[in-house]
């Protein structure tokens, strides 16, 4: 479990992370998400003790990193690819993490199997492609077999058949019952990895909440209704939480805050025909930059076409 209670980091007059509040729980995947320059890495630097907070606190299983005795075996984190010492091969490096903790040279070639490299196991890290030091990576973050797994954008550079795998490892993990926290900017990937969401804008928290409810509660989403007899399906309809909109004389309406079923059940039961019933999903990635949509720290514009005014 990871508790990040208001959590502040300032560099200078920038404000990184601002009062976020969150808690990754153990047995789900929890994707962390936001724009360019949100606080996601600063947050995830502070998590394991590689910044320290300008005020609040975060812990890793009760507390903070630096007071565990062998943090290895706790959180295994992945930030940078490529933080390797480029001359020494694959193995070498894990042992020497290995050796920080007691952990047995076996688990080692385990972990190294795991991740697929134990062909190149002998050869320079430094001569590794990005989609290779990712797997370094995630064997470094294996190797204690910790409760906590954290990666920062772990798909970066991987082929399909990584990215598929890194998607059942995660789940994997989160089955086993441990905490996994994942950043990316794939937003098609983390609606197949993660289950809950974690979105941050300028440092501050925007959503904490799950996929299923983000993506069911984001605008454009609902259920296309078209009847000949809208009125009388509206007043059925109504009720607490549900929302209905449609032009005055049109046939169409678009129904929130219920679901499909329910609807062609009530207009079932009351002899209303319904030419059309059509679930209206989002994906994740409208949902996320319609949220998201004034936090981004850079933001392309559309150009103006060349003559005219701006
Ligand atoms: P993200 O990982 O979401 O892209 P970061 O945590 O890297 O965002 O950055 C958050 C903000 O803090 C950005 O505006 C970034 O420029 C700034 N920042 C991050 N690290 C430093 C640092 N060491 N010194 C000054 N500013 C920093």
């Amino acid at each position: 479990m990871i508790e990040v209670r208001q959590l502040t980091k300032r560099y200078g007059d920038k404000v990184a992370v601002d009062g976020l509040d969150f808690t990754v729980k153990p047995g789900t995947v929890t994707g962390f998400l936001g724009p360019n320059g949100a606080g996601k890495s600063t947050t995830m630097r502070m998590i394991v003790g590689l910044d320290a907070p300008t005020s609040g606190s975060v812990t890793v299983n009760g507390k903070a990193y630096s007071a565990h005795s062998a943090p290895l075996h706790e959180i295994g984190a992945l930030l940078e690819a490529k933080a390797i010492h480029p001359g020494r091969s694959a193995r070498n490096h894990l042992r020497v993490l290995a050796c920080t903790h007691g952990i047995p040279p076996r688990r080692v070639d385990e972990v190294l199997e795991l991740v697929g490299l134990q062909s190149v196991a002998g050869k320079r890290a430094g001569a590794f492609s990005l989609g290779m030091g990712q797997r370094l990576g995630i064997a470094a973050a294996l190797l204690g077999n910790p409760e906590v797994v954290m990666l920062d954008e772990p798909v970066n550079g991987l082929d399909p058949e990584g990215v598929l795998w890194v998607r059942n490892l995660l789940t994997g993990l989160a089955a086993e019952g441990r905490t996994v926290l994942v950043s990316s900017h794939l937003m098609s990937e983390m609606a197949l990895t993660a289950q809950n969401l974690v979105i941050v804008g300028r440092g501050r928290l925007l959503a904490d909440t799950t996929v299923e409810a983000f993506i069911r509660d984001a605008d454009g989403s609902g259920v296309k209704v078209v009847t000949d007899e809208p009125s009388r399906l509206r007043d059925l309809l109504a009720g607490p939480g549900v929302e209905i909109t449609g032009e005055v004389g049109s046939e169409e309406l678009r129904v929130s805050g219920t679901d499909a079923r329910r609807i062609g059940r009530t207009a079932a039961e009351h002899g209303l025909t319904l030419f059309e019933l059509t679930p209206l999903a989002v994906s994740l990635e409208q949902a996320f930059m319609e949220l998201t949509r004034d936090e981004a720290e850079y933001t392309t514009h559309a150009l103006q076409p060349a003559g005219r005014a701006a």
